[in-house]
């Protein structure tokens, strides 16, 4: 699911003037982005302004529309893994349209639609880099709450715009639905990568899809859109409508139910 940010400028017009009223005009002229940030470990979500860097040479800004919804932002925002920076601003499924491009920027826009994933920067020159897997380098920086080579901490999708390399940003097409397209560069890409490495794109084979996930549903479009025979398992029953009514996977399996589980034997990816 993607959130709507475009009423998030409007909410913070109103807040300036807050802001002002609380002392914090000089901090609110200094900075560019408007956002929604962890202050601490509680979940609870508040407005944030903070400046986003200038475009160099080779980035790309856009303006974010759509940040989709992942399960990285419960655990970094409420600091699961003891290593949140605050205020930490969430978000790492970004659709949006490019505003401003770098001197060097050849294949970017302004008015292209444009997607930022789960990573900003990486060494660039090391064999996974060199292989498009960024995201196995050794210096791979996350979207947020990671330390980027100029030593800040990065800000992520839950703000009102980004500036990033365009070695990171990816085109959206042409009339894709840009609350669609958020989903894809986090989720989306998680499923469809091992699914394409294993030859799950052929059709009539058979796809094993553990829970209904986010990445779960992502992993039942794609097998239909590929053709495959889809099979959901799911500790709940509860699941079961929607697997198949809405999401169109041909079975559902109860994990609890051992006869049923049988089916394992004819799967050729889970
Ligand atoms: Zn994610
Ligand atoms: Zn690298």
């Amino acid at each position: 699911m993607a959130s709507d940010l475009s009423r998030l400028g409007n909410y913070f017009c109103s807040l300036g003037c807050l802001c002002s009223s609380v002392g914090m005009a000089a901090e609110s002229e200094s900075c560019n982005c408007d956002a929604w940030a962890a202050k601490d470990p509680s979940g609870v979500l508040s407005p944030y302004r903070f400046n986003r860097r200038t475009v160099q040479p080779d980035d790309v800004s856009l303006r974010i529309t759509h940040c989709g919804v992942c399960y990285a932002d419960v655990i970094w925002t409420r600091n699961k893994h003891n290593d949140s920076v605050y205020p930490l601003v969430p978000g790492h499924e970004i659709a949006g349209v490019v505003t401003e491009v770098g001197s060097d920027v050849k294949g970017f826009k302004a008015g292209d639609h444009v997607a930022v994933g789960t990573y900003v920067n990486s060494c660039r020159d090391c064999d996974n880099c060199n292989s498009f897997l960024e995201n196995h380098c050794s210096k791979f920086v996350f979207t947020f709450n990671g330390v980027d080579t100029d030593g800040t901490v990065t800000k992520g999708g839950y703000s009102t715009h980004t500036v990033v390399h365009q070695r990171y940003c990816y085109k959206i097409p042409d009339g894709y639905p840009l609350e669609k397209a958020a989903p894809l560069v986090c989720a989306g890409i998680t499923v469809y990568t091992p699914m394409m490495r294993h030859n799950m794109n052929q059709p009539g084979k058979s796809l094993g899809v553990i829970g209904l996930g986010g990445l779960g549903h992502m992993a039942v479009k794609f097998g239909k859109a590929f053709g495959l025979k889809v099979t959901v398992f799911s500790t709940s029953e509860s699941k079961r409508d929607e697997a198949i009514s809405l999401l169109g996977a041909d079975n559902f399996v109860l994990s609890s139910n051992e006869k049923q589980m049988g089916v394992l034997n004819i799967l050729n990816l889970l």
